[in-house]
């Protein structure tokens, strides 16, 4: 009796998880070939300044419309091209997409573009970036790179000496989705970041918890102090700005003031350019 369920548990999970691998192969398999006709997309989002309601810089952010399932998230692919090297030729991609696009705009909107720790992990991330700022001449200090809390804990001296080869260049740095992470307070005045990106998760509770809007607060003045610019991500509502520019937070960024767009769009409103504050 309890052999058979034991049996039948074990065939429910092996059948499971083939199911996993075969699905995970094939999206391996669709990524490559997608990758090697181009036709994945970057969709850009703009950063604002909040008291001037200027934009300051557009988030790259990589999009898949898969023939099959349809559109997909990075969350879903950027794991699978980690795993497999993919991301390498994938993020090249993206870079250099990224600072074409920067090019074509009649401004000194910055660009930014993220990166992946296993990026970090091959020796070559400083001479990729170095050929694609070289290649479409695009001005280093508009490329701003976004780092996870991640890149710091695995390798710490490692990284650390890839930073500085990258401020070497002219880029900017920026640590993304921090407070998500383990990362302590001494990352944030060892690394030579010049800017921190507070998690959308804390954003979500200004207004809902004491909590987050105590941490949001305390990231705020953590970066003055350090002299880092602070941005604010997942701005979802009218609400959560106002209180983020009572709390003398820097920069913004989310739905509420734009969704990530595609290239053209962001060069239309561009030209419209209306401050964030004059909107409806
Ligand atoms: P991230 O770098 O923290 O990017 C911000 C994510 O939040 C994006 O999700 C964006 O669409 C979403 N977002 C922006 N505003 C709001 C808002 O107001 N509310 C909510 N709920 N979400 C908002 P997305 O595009 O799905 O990207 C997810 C993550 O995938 C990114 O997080 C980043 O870590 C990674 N990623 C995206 N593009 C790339 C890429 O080109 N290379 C690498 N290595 N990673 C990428
Ligand atoms: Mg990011
Ligand atoms: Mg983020
Ligand atoms: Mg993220």
């Amino acid at each position: 009796e309890a052999k058979g369920a034991g049996r039948k548990t074990w065939c429910f999970y092996a059948s499971d998880m083939n199911e996993r691998i075969i699905q995970r192969n094939q999206l391996e398999r669709d990524l490559r070939q997608a990758i090697k006709e181009q036709t994945l997309h970057i969709v850009m989002q703009p950063r604002y300044h909040i008291s001037s309601g200027r934009m300051i810089a557009a988030e790259t952010l990589v999009r898949w419309y898969h023939p099959v399932r349809g559109q997909l998230g990075p969350d879903l692919f950027i794991p699978i091209a980690e795993e497999t090297g993919l991301i390498h030729p994938l993020s090249a991609w993206i870079m250099r997409s990224a600072c074409l696009e920067a090019l074509t705009w009649e401004n000194d909107v910055r660009v930014s573009v993220n990166l992946s720790p296993s990026e970090f992990r091959r020796g070559d991330l400083v001479a990729k970036v170095r050929d694609v700022l070289q290649e479409t001449g695009l001005a280093p200090q508009r490329l701003e790179l976004e780092i996870t809390e991640n890149v710091m804990l695995e390798d710490a001296d490692r990284a650390l000496e890839v930073m500085h080869q990258l401020k070497a260049l002219g880029v900017r740095l920026a640590m993304d989705d921090f407070g998500t992470g383990y990362s302590s307070l001494s990352y944030l005045s060892n690394f030579p970041f010049d800017g921190l990106k507070i998690d959308r998760a804390f954003i979500a509770g200004l207004g809902e918890s004491a909590s987050s809007q105590a941490i949001v607060e305390a990231v705020i003045a953590l970066g003055s102090a350090l002299d880092l610019t602070i941005t604010a991500e997942g701005v979802e509502t009218a609400e959560q700005l106002e209180q983020l520019k009572r709390l003398g937070c820097f920069e913004a960024q989310g739905y509420y003031l734009d969704r990530p767009m595609h290239p053209e769009e962001l060069r239309k409103a561009m030209k419209r350019a209306q401050p964030v504050g004059e909107r409806s």
